[in-house]
């Protein structure tokens, strides 16, 4: 399935025995939905397209502005008010061709995200307000998709796999209520860039190992940027769960 190339250029990732073949295989059928096109997606779209995910879709109605560019690591300096989308395929594309990256230059709502969605293999949460955060959460919960959940604002960092594939897994919605309110954006609180870095990174990872095959738990890891430690805690599933406790897995 690889020529040449691709296998020298994944070499060093087939080494390992956690991805080996089986998962390269697995990354390149794989179409991964990333919405938002910031501070996580940047890194997090930088590793998947590295490490050879078949497809990736970015989302983003924004465009890619001076103060973005501390954190935002894949844009660079002339790419100043392109739109994010566009700006982070050209930039996926010059570090791997092989992969197919589509861009939507778009506010999503529940429209676009059931059909995207339905689409998908998984999703990566990397946006930065609550209201389009519970409508991807309610999409991979009505089409059964793992949904990789990231967040970060000043020195604290949140990432979460939902393996919604799994009739038993929580949903964002369980630990987080179906609330929109107390949105905190990075232009008001401020933000370090290698804060939602280890975020997007992380997230790029946990996406590989739940493509390739392993068990991701349902934990909400935590990390504060003054101590660099990371915290743990179990996500139970909320049997009262608005969004998730009634759901029937399709088909
Ligand atoms: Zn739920």
């Amino acid at each position: 399935m690889f020529n040449d190339e691709q296998l020298n250029r994944y070499s060093r990732q087939l080494m390992v025995n956690e991805l080996d073949l089986d998962g390269q295989e697995a990354l390149a059928a794989a179409r991964v939905l990333i919405v938002g096109c910031g501070g996580l997606a940047n890194p997090a779209a930088l590793y998947l397209a590295g490490a050879g995910v078949g497809q990736l879709v970015l989302a983003d109605d924004d465009r890619v502005e001076l103060s973005n560019l501390h954190r935002q690591v894949a844009f660079r300096g002339d790419q100043v008010s392109q739109p994010k989308a566009e700006a982070l395929r050209d930039q996926l594309q010059l570090l791997n061709a092989d992969v197919d990256v589509r861009s939507a230059v778009a506010r999503v709502d529940d429209a676009w995200l059931d059909d995207a969605v339905a689409e998908a293999t998984l999703v990566l949460d990397c946006t930065d307000n609550f209201v389009t955060r519970q409508a991807i959460n309610r999409a991979c919960v009505a089409h059964a998709k793992p949904l990789v959940s990231g967040a970060a604002i000043r020195m604290d960092g949140q990432l979460a796999v939902f393996d919604l594939r799994a009739a038993d897994s929580p949903c964002y919605a369980c630990v987080y209520g179906d609330g929109t309110d107390g949105d905190l954006a990075c232009s008001e609180a401020g933000i370090l860039g290698p804060v939602v870095g280890v975020v997007g990174t992380l997230q790029a990872l946990a996406a590989m190992r739940t493509l390739s095959g392993a068990s991701v738990a349902s934990v909400l890891h935590l990390f504060d940027g003054r101590t660099l430690g990371w915290r743990q805690v179990a996500i139970p599933r909320d049997p009262q769960c608005p969004v998730c406790a009634a759901r029937q897995l399709p088909g």
